[in-house]
């Protein structure tokens, strides 16, 4: 039998903050979600064009991506996830080169023949060694020892710099292992996931399912701090005023966390790891009238570019999510200290763009129908040698205060499916399983889906744009 119902507010509507609150109210706890923006999705939030919804970030599941799944499942949505193969290719002074099989790997010219060897071998046995130690030992050290000076250099180091910048020096072997694991697990090859109605549609039956279950969403509700009042109740400050709760679930990242904490609450609470500094991403969304590659990532590491990779989701999604455009994401991860997250967006469009053309000479201005430049300054934390021992605990005040956020997700890659372990992690610290679905409230949901849908028919996608040179 559940425990008697509390009052709950859960701080952030990102995926972490959902999935807390989907299974705080399944559990039949009062729950009220606070959300700084005007909508729910966090990271994987969305934005309008032309009478369809799009992520501002592209956003893919993996197979691999099980609590995920299961959360949607909960909603009644996992059915309506579609699943394709994709590949990935690395671009090397004007050519393309597809990088998803060993013979991939063998073809690479940009690498000597024994370095591609090493490379393989490199890939093979981080697949079979387990990940004790890696953690003590930095990515760097690791791979050089594996694959060489040369491969290194020319190969992962731009991998890692495309992530974490010039702070990629300290970042364990661990995190490397498991973000390799995690894309190349599949057996069958590389294949990504998508929902009909996109994310949006994600967050919209989190909403309809957590109303239907009695909790209250708050948008547009920034949190001034948490503390405890003189009585030891957890109390939540907004522009609304000052308001008592049972429990509270932050799901912030550390930096914002750290900005809303009360003395009170300080007192109470162990110190979270400040040292950890996030890095954030700038994406340059670009609806087209052809399709640029048939990859969904290209990567483009390398000075001679400015963003890291190409992301051409529309490899992926159906044309009843896009309708007929193409869709690709430039993307280039920065701290939000760089000079580039605070320039207007003319500036990134005046630079990345003709850098585009300059890989795909065929794109014509006239093939661009439109393009959006959007920033987040708290995506990845940057991490460091020990970053285990730097996680951020469940339970911040004993049987009062829990958090759920990015920091704690580590080993793990950050993404949706991350968060909702993470937060599992946090609902378990809290007493709380993982609830069977809730069907008949989902169902509704998925009905009125389906019969907007019905009203876009699929056309013929038009050709390939053809890379500069010919493709490897
Ligand atoms: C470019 C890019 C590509 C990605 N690609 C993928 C992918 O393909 N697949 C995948 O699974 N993941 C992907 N991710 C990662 C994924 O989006 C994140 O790991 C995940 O969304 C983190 O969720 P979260 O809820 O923990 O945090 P967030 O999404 O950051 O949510 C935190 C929420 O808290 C709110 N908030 C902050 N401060 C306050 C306050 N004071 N008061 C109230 N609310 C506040 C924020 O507005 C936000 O909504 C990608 C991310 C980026 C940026």
């Amino acid at each position: 039998m559940s425990a008697p119902s509390k009052s709950i507010a859960v701080l952030g509507g990102g995926i972490s903050g959902l999935t807390c609150a989907l299974r705080l109210a399944q559990e039949g706890h009062r729950v009220t979600l606070m959300e700084g923006s005007e909508q729910l999705g966090g990271l994987g939030t969305f934005f309008e064009h032309d009478g369809r919804t799009f992520e501002k970030f592209y956003h893919c599941m993996l197979p691999s991506d099980g609590p995920l799944l299961r959360v949607l499942e909960t909603l009644g949505i996992r059915d309506e996830v579609y699943w394709k193969p994709t590949t990935f290719a690395y671009a090397h002074e004007g050519r393309f080169f597809p990088l998803n099989t060993a013979v991939d790997l063998l073809k690479f010219a940009p690498l000597r023949f024994i370095d591609r060897i090493r490379v393989g071998i490199t890939g093979l046995y981080g697949r079979l060694v387990s990940d004790k130690g890696l953690d003590q030992i930095t990515t760097v050290k690791w791979l050089t020892r594996l694959s060489g000076d040369r491969a290194f250099a020319k190969f992962w180091r731009p991998m890692l710099e495309a992530k974490f910048g010039d702070r990629h020096h300290d970042v364990p072997a661990l995190w490397f292992w498991t973000r390799f694991n995690r894309e190349k697990g599949e057996s069958k090859g590389e294949c990504k996931g998508y929902i009909k109605g996109g994310y949006k549609h994600i967050t919209d039956t989190f909403a309809r399912v957590l109303q239907a279950l009695g909790s209250e969403i708050r948008l547009n509700t920034t949190v001034q701090s948490v503390d405890l009042d003189d009585d030891g109740r957890t109390v939540v400050t907004t522009d609304a005023g000052r308001e008592s709760f049972d429990q509270i679930v932050i799901t912030l990242p550390t930096p914002q966390v750290e900005k809303i904490v009360g003395p009170a609450m300080r007192r109470e609470m162990p110190p979270l790891d400040t040292t950890t500094d996030y890095q954030g991403v700038i994406n340059c969304l670009l609806f087209l009238k052809k399709p640029l590659t048939t990859h969904y990532w290209l990567a483009t590491p390398g000075s001679e570019h400015p963003f890291d990779g190409v992301v051409e989701t529309s490899t992926l999604t159906d044309t009843a999510d896009r309708g007929q455009r193409h869709v690709v994401y430039l993307t280039k991860y920065l701290h939000r200290d760089d000079e580039r997250f605070s320039v207007g967006d003319e500036c990134i469009r005046a630079y990345w763009i003709p850098a585009l053309q300059e890989l795909f000479p065929q794109l014509q201005d006239s093939d661009i129908e439109a393009t959006h430049i959007f920033r987040a300054s708290f995506v990845e934390p940057i991490y460091k040698l020990n970053q285990m021992k730097l996680r951020p605990p469940e339970e911040l005040v004993t049987g009062k205060v829990y958090l759920a956020n990015t920091a704690q997700v580590y080993p793990v890659v950050t993404s949706w499916n991350g968060s909702v372990t993470q937060a599992e992690r946090t609902l378990a610290a809290m007493g709380v399983g993982v609830s069977a679905p809730v069907t008949a409230t989902a169902d509704t949901a998925v009905g009125s889906r389906t019969a907007e849908l019905k009203l876009t028919k699929p056309r013929a996608s038009a050709q390939p744009l053809r890379p500069a040179v010919a493709k490897a």
